[in-house]
């Protein structure tokens, strides 16, 4: 069959990464973030700053310049990451989804923003679900495309149901506008009637997320290992390493090859990666720093200009991963050895931040975190304060994962508690961008430490001021500890490597 002249494609995504630990998502999170139905997915897509992640975006760019072609929008779902989704807005998604992609048949192909690690309140696979309903409306043989998150947990249905499975290759991610120009190239070929076949293979590995990281390491060498042994067959090898707060029965590093030529040759190529991915597997212990540790090492940097400034990372507390990105542990520590010349970001507090926008600046007030409480980490401190800026949050994010994206992040404040300068924010987000501290006024470049809620995303944005031998990785107690053994698994698959002694894997 030729390739139509002027195909219909449809967009649709759900992604949201979710951490089984974190109190539920719910619409509005949608909402706050990117909710679009209809024609209105391309026009925010081929927009300036739109507010989706950027695999859409390139999707749509990447299908404009190769031709004729109609966007067929459906629906689009993404969310900051967070605890499970309410499954009540799950299934409303689901019937949007549904109807407008019945209404719009016949279709010729159809393009899924995934991240898959998503969960639902009653659901491990709400991807596999949706790809499942898809499949059942636009029938056997209409190319389903999808892109993924690299910390996507893989079942099988979410392999088999799609034609081709393009997952992120770099964290911090940033080639996802990259994927998105991919699944056009492979949306292109599908169309004019190549056939796939995929294989996965699954690691008993659940890599801790601070050791999945691409620049170097184990997870990156197994990446650059699956890539290089890409023949001419190959459309595409994605290693997903997963998200091991989802806590479900697919969690483990997953190889998934999709091939235009034979299934045999795609399994002995997912194997092959598989195998190395194994190999590294010693590698995979997350290596952090105690806490009075990093204090000596704050208290060191705000001394001795002579030394580094650095940056610590919060690892335990990413709202990137699920974390409230409210926790003290740190802040209270750097507050009460006094620290000097800090920064500190982004604590989510609406409350004080709304607070703190009565007053007016210079104001002097004892600030009081976590008043209300909403996790077991979130626990309240108070501290006397002075407000040293406002914003109303509006910015354009500069570097790394929001680089180019519209942000609202409501009204913000940067306060003084001793020789540390806080940003407070109303909407609860990732410190993954200079311009979340540059927006209150605030020089990095002046700074002899600054501390960062975020567990990888912030080397993409604070590159320009410190590289890999400036990062202190923090052992903090948090929703998004790499320590594995601290959390109740129920889920997940035992034994696994990192929690379980003597783990077995074998190709046979
Ligand atoms: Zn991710």
């Amino acid at each position: 069959m030729p390739a139509p002249v002027n195909p219909r494609i449809a967009l649709l995504g759900f992604s949201i990464e979710c951490n089984k630990f974190a109190p539920p998502a719910t619409k509005a999170h949608f909402l706050a973030r990117t909710y679009l139905e209809g024609d209105d997915i391309a026009r925010e897509a081929r927009g300036p700053t739109p507010t989706m992640l950027p695999e859409t975006p390139g999707f749509v760019a990447a299908m404009d310049a190769a031709g004729p072609w109609q966007s067929v929008g459906i629906a689009l779902a993404m969310s900051e990451p967070n605890g499970p989704v309410e499954h009540d807005f799950f299934e409303e998604l689901l019937a949007t989804i549904e109807r407008r992609l019945t209404e719009a048949l016949p279709v010729d192909g159809v393009y899924f923003c995934a991240h898959g690690a998503g969960l639902t309140t009653e659901e491990d696979d709400p991807e596999g679900v949706m790809f499942e309903r898809l499949r059942e409306i636009v029938g056997p043989d209409v190319p389903v495309v999808a892109t993924f998150d690299l910390h996507a947990n893989v079942s099988d249905r979410m392999v088999d149901l799609i034609d081709a499975f393009i997952g992120y290759r770099t964290n911090p991610h940033l080639d996802m506008r990259e994927r998105g120009e991919e699944a056009a190239a492979v949306m292109r070929e599908l169309l004019a009637g190549t056939r796939t076949e995929r294989v996965r293979v699954r690691l008993p590995i659940v890599p801790p997320t601070v050791t999945m990281l691409t620049a170097a390491g184990p997870y990156a060498d197994t990446i650059e290992f699956g890539q290089k042994r890409k023949g001419p067959e190959i459309v595409n090898v994605s290693v997903m390493g997963g998200f091991a707060y989802a806590d479900t029965a697919k969690n483990g590093l997953s190889v998934i090859v999709t091939t235009r030529g034979t299934r045999s040759d795609a399994e002995k190529l997912a194997r092959e990666i598989a195998q190395f991915g194994w190999e590294q597997r010693a590698r995979f212990y997350p290596k952090l720093t105690p806490l009075e540790e990093a204090v000596e090492k704050a208290l060191a940097a705000g001394r001795d200009a002579a030394l580094p400034a650095l940056c610590f990372a919060d690892v335990a507390d990413n709202p990137g991963g699920g974390g409230r990105g409210n926790t003290m542990y740190l802040l209270r520590a750097f507050a009460e050895a006094g620290v000097k010349d800090a920064l500190f970001g982004v604590i989510y507090d609406p409350d004080l931040a709304a607070e703190v926008h009565r007053y007016g600046l210079h104001y002097h007030f004892d600030a009081v975190f976590n008043r209300t409480e909403t996790t077991k980490f979130s626990e309240p401190w108070s501290a006397p304060a002075r407000v040293a800026s406002l914003s109303d949050g509006n910015c354009v994010g500069r570097r790394g994962i929001y680089a180019g994206l519209r942000l609202a992040l409501g009204p913000c404040a940067a306060l003084a508690i001793g020789g540390i300068i806080v940003v407070v924010v109303w909407h609860r987000v990732q410190c993954a961008d200079p311009v979340f501290f540059e927006m209150m006024g605030l020089d990095i470049a002046k700074a002899r430490s600054i501390a960062v809620k975020s567990r990888g995303r912030f080397r993409g944005g604070f590159d320009e001021f410190f590289g890999p031998d400036r990062i202190v990785e923090v052992d903090l107690p948090g929703l998004t500890s790499p320590v594995l053994s601290r959390f109740d698994w129920i889920r997940l698959p035992r034994p696994v490597i990192p929690l379980d002694e003597g783990v077995e894997f074998s190709l046979t």
